[in-house]
Parts: C-alpha cells; structure tokens; sequence
C-alpha cells in the first residue's frame, strides 16, 4: 500500500460558512495548517480561523432561519433530515473516511464508523419525530390545556477532535429535530471531514439552519457561548473547558448540554473468569483509537485472588497489537492525534514509574509507520502505580494502563467513584446478579458488564456525565427533550373556579357614546 499517496495533496480549502460565502476566501494568513498524525510532513488540508465578525454573520444567519425551521411540524423537519442522510450517502463516504484517518490518524475501520454516524444519527431521530410532536391534553375544572414541546432557538454545537463526525452529529441533529438552528464549530484539530459532511448537510436543509464557523476555542468558541442570541451551547470535549463555557453562558442563562471527560474504571469481580473473550474486550476498550474514546478503559481494578491472572493474560492479548498508520490495514491503533497529548501521556507514565510503578511496553511498531515523524506510542501497561498517580488520579486519553488489585467489592466501588469524574464504568464478572449489585454503587452514567467499548452504548441507551462528568444525557428521545422545553397552553373556559374571591359584580355597562342600547 503507498501510504504516502496522498502527501502531495494541495491543501483543501473546505471551511464553509453558507451557501454563499465560503470561507476559504480569507487570506492564507487566517488559516491553520491541518497535520497528519501518523506523518508530521503531509499537510493534509488547512482551517480557517474564523473571527468574532464571522461568528456575528453565522448568528445572523440562524435567527433568520429560526422561525421558519420552528414553524414546520417535527414530522415536516425528519422529511429533512432523511432526505440529508440520503445525500450523504450519496456522497463518497470512503473518501470521507480517508480523510478523517489522515486528519486524525485513526484506523479506517473506526473513521467509516465515525463519518458513517452522521446518516445513522439523522435516520435515527427522524424516527422520534412523532414523538416530538405528540401533544398532552390536561382536562381540569376551569377548562383544558394542551402540553407541547417548542424549539428553545439557536444552538451552538462545539465538538471536539476525537469523534468528530459522530459526536458532532449526536448533538445537532437532536437539535434540529427539536426546531432549532445550529451554528457548529468544529475542533480546530480535525475539522475537515466534519466540514465536508456538514456542507452536504446543510446544502439539504433551509438557508441558515445549520452554518459552520471554524476556528479556535478563545475566538470562535468563546463569542458563541457568550452572545445573547444564541439560547444553548452543547459541547462535547474536556471537563476544564466545560467549566469555562459553563462560566460564559451564564450571564444569558443559557441551556447547556455537557458531555465531558472521564477516568473510567473497569473492575474484574472475584466472580469474574478470566479467559479470553473477557480479556479481549478489555485491551479493546483499553486501546482502541489509542485510549483516546471518551468512555475507554482508564483503570483497571482486579480482586486480588484474580490479578495475576489477569495481567498475564492482558499483557499477552495486548502484545498483539500493532501501532501504526491507520490506512495500513496491518495497523490496529494509529498515534496520538495531538502532539500535546503524546508528551501528556509519556509524562504521566514517566511520573508513575519515578513513584516506584513498573512500566511493561507491549505491541509492535508497524511495518509501514514512519515513527520519527508521527506520535506513535506502544501500549503501554502500569502496575503498582501509588493511587494518586496523576497516571491513575487523571483522564489519560492516550494507549497507557493502570492496573491494580483491590480485595472487597467495598474497596473496588470505593476507588472506583474516588474522583470527580463519572463518565461510563464497566464491571466483570460470570454473574449477572453480582454484577447488578456492584454495577448499582458505582457513580457513573453508564455501567457496562462485561465489554467496555465503542457500541456498547446504542444510540437508544441515554448516555452522559455523572459528577463532573456533566450535564445532561446525548442517546434516545432524552437529547431530544434537552434541546426543547415544555409549553402549556390554557385554554381558561370558567374563571370563577380559579381562587380567590368570586369576581365583583360590577353595575350594569354603560353604552359607549353614540351607540345604541340594543
Ligand atoms: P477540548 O475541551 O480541548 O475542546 C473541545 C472543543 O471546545 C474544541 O472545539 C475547542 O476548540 C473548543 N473550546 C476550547 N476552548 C473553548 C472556549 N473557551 N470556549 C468555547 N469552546 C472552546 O476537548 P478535546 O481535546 O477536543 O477533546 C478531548 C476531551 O473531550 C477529553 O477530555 C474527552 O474525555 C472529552 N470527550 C468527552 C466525550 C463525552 O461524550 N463525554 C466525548 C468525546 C470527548
């Protein structure tokens, strides 16, 4: 396979702010270049760094377009949506694909599943659309009232570079359904295949409904999240910028939805059997896009009368790994997308090793990676890591493991919610009643049972934050629900059964001048 086939492709000019006005007419000089991960050398496209103006015309744009998108019935806007799936499908998926492992370094089987998510994700809620617009009738001795759900208005969607297309995709298109506009920034790290699949998206919806301005977190980030126009932000990325969008929005009293980091723990019960599928899954969910999935593995507990056991056996499955180049097939993880997350990973296990921690490095270099040029890291597995070693304490999000043993159910939940994090958790265990038990303590929005990884979570499981996790659930009819709010209409047919004092009678009205009594 020549991996360097597309290096010498010009770089793309893709950033769109509408139909109209791309803006990759901005001089070069705004613009960023967007690196290979795999190939520091390949410049695979540029962003352009959008400004506080861009971000005003974006906003104008949407509160334009929000009253007609509110005005159709949520049936009429899934008519929509269905028709921009089918466009995307129609648009090359795998060139997408292709793109999205270039930008990101992720192998080509997860960035089809991450570009493909956005068709899924539209088909999906268009199929809640009835749900939306089903309406309560309240009957009650004054009269009768209805209770419907309307849009709450313009929509800032702020993604992060993990999960581009997906996760981007979870957050707007429950926000269309519900009537609302969106404005999307994608992540200024891997903006490209998302700003290509949100081109289609948007050519396929009314003017203004969805606009894109790329650019940085201080700039763009920062004004939508503040300007009074714009009515919820929904973010997906770090606990610390959460924080601080929670900070900006709070002067407008802004809806927020907040899908943040976590550290999440998997915990092998001394019920568990440790073999091979158990132990399969659990370097999946450990290793899988290089640790860097907002519900990977981050610990791993094991009841003491298992851990030995244990990391054997995971040190063994995980030494079949190969880190490389994502369009290598022979790749199963690709490097870290980020430069800053690659010396942020080695620096934690660095620290975990001076504080007496044993290191073990497994997997292999593939044939095909160029590893002086990218941020390739081997799996790499830590035990006898202090508790507070950042290692353990900390949200890695990159390929390296802390593995400890515990000896009562009491100690492992204990260690498990010890942090202020509560993203997802897994138990494992051959007993399902065992597993319930434990699963129940654990502070966490999802508590998985024997698997930990991509999928184990379907677009019909609510999924978030518990702690400081975040706020809100993405999945299912609850996204939907977030993204709108309830209004009653009263219909008051006879006032004198309200309370207080009956109404006074008042003398008789006189006729206004010139009219005549009938
Ligand atoms: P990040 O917080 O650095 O950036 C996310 C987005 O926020 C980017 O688009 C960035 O430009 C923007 N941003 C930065 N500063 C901003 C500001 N002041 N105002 C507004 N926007 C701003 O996160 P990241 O590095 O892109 O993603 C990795 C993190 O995301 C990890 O912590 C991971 O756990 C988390 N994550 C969570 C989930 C989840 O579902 N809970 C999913 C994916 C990633």
């Amino acid at each position: 396979m020549a991996l360097n086939s597309t290096a010498t492709t010009p770089p793309t000019a893709l950033p769109y702010l509408d139909g109209d006005v791309p803006l990759a007419q901005f001089p070069t000089s705004d613009r960023l270049p967007v690196r290979n991960p795999a190939d520091h050398r390949e410049l695979v496209g540029t962003v352009a760094l959008g400004t506080a103006e861009q971000v005003d015309r974006a906003l104008d744009l949407a509160v334009a377009a929000a009253p007609g998108w509110a005005a159709l019935t949520a049936a009429g806007r899934a008519e929509l949506l269905r028709a921009a799936a089918d466009a995307l499908d129609r648009q090359d998926t795998a060139a997408r694909a292709m793109l999205l492992t270039r930008e990101h370094g992720k192998v080509l089987w997860e960035s089809t599943l991450d570009v493909g998510g956005a068709a899924a994700i539209l088909r999906y809620y268009a199929g809640l659309a009835a749900e939306f617009d089903a309406e309560v009738d309240h009957r009650n001795a004054v009269g009768t009232a209805r209770f419907r759900r309307r849009p709450l208005g313009v929509t800032a969607v702020i993604v992060p570079w993990n999960y581009p297309v997906y996760l981007a995709s979870l957050m707007l298109v429950p926000a269309l359904l519900a009537g609302n506009p969106v404005v999307v920034k994608p992540s200024e790290v891997a903006p490209l295949a998302l700003t290509e699949t949100l081109r289609t998206l948007a050519a396929a919806l009314p003017a203004g409904v969805v606009t894109v301005v790329p650019g940085t977190g201080p700039v763009v980030g920062a004004t939508l999240t503040s300007d009074r126009r714009v009515r919820a932000v929904l973010f997906t990325g770090s606990t610390a910028t959460g924080r601080t969008i929670m900070a900006s929005a709070a002067p407008t009293l802004k809806r927020l939805g907040l899908e943040l980091g976590g550290n999440d723990p998997a915990l092998v019960l001394e019920s568990a059997v440790v073999d091979d599928r158990l132990v399969d899954e659990l370097v999946r969910g450990t290793f899988t896009s290089s640790g860097q999935v907002c519900y990977s593995v981050k610990r791993i507990y094991a009841h003491r009368s298992r851990y030995r056991e244990l990391v054997a056996a995971y040190l063994d499955a995980a030494n079949a790994l190969v880190v490389g180049d994502g369009r290598d097939p022979e790749t199963t993880i690709g490097p870290l997308t980020t430069r800053s997350q690659y010396d942020r990973v080695r620096a934690l296990v660095a620290d975990a090793r001076q504080r007496g921690a044993q290191v073990t490095t497994i997997g292999r270099r593939g044939a095909t990676a160029r590893w002086e040029c990218g941020n390739f890291l081997l799996p790499t597995v830590v035990t006898d890591a202090p508790h507070d070693a950042a290692l353990v304490a900390e949200e890695q999000f990159g390929p390296a493991i802390p593995i400890l043993p515990f000896d009562t159910d009491d100690e492992a939940v204990a260690l498990a919610n010890g942090t202020d994090y509560g993203l997802a958790a897994s138990v494992w265990t051959a007993d399902p009643a065992h597993a319930d038990v434990v699963a129940r303590r654990i502070e966490a929005g999802s508590v998985f049972v024997n698997a930990h990884r991509l999928g184990a979570s379907d677009l019909a499981m609510p999924f978030g934050g518990a702690k400081q996790s975040g706020i809100g659930r993405r999945h299912g009819f609850v996204a939907v629900e977030e993204c709108s709010e309830l209004q009653t209409i009263a219909h008051i047919a006879d006032p004198a059964g309200l309370p207080g004092p009956a109404t006074p009678t008042r003398p008789g009205r006189q006729a206004p001048p010139g009219r005549k009594e009938q």
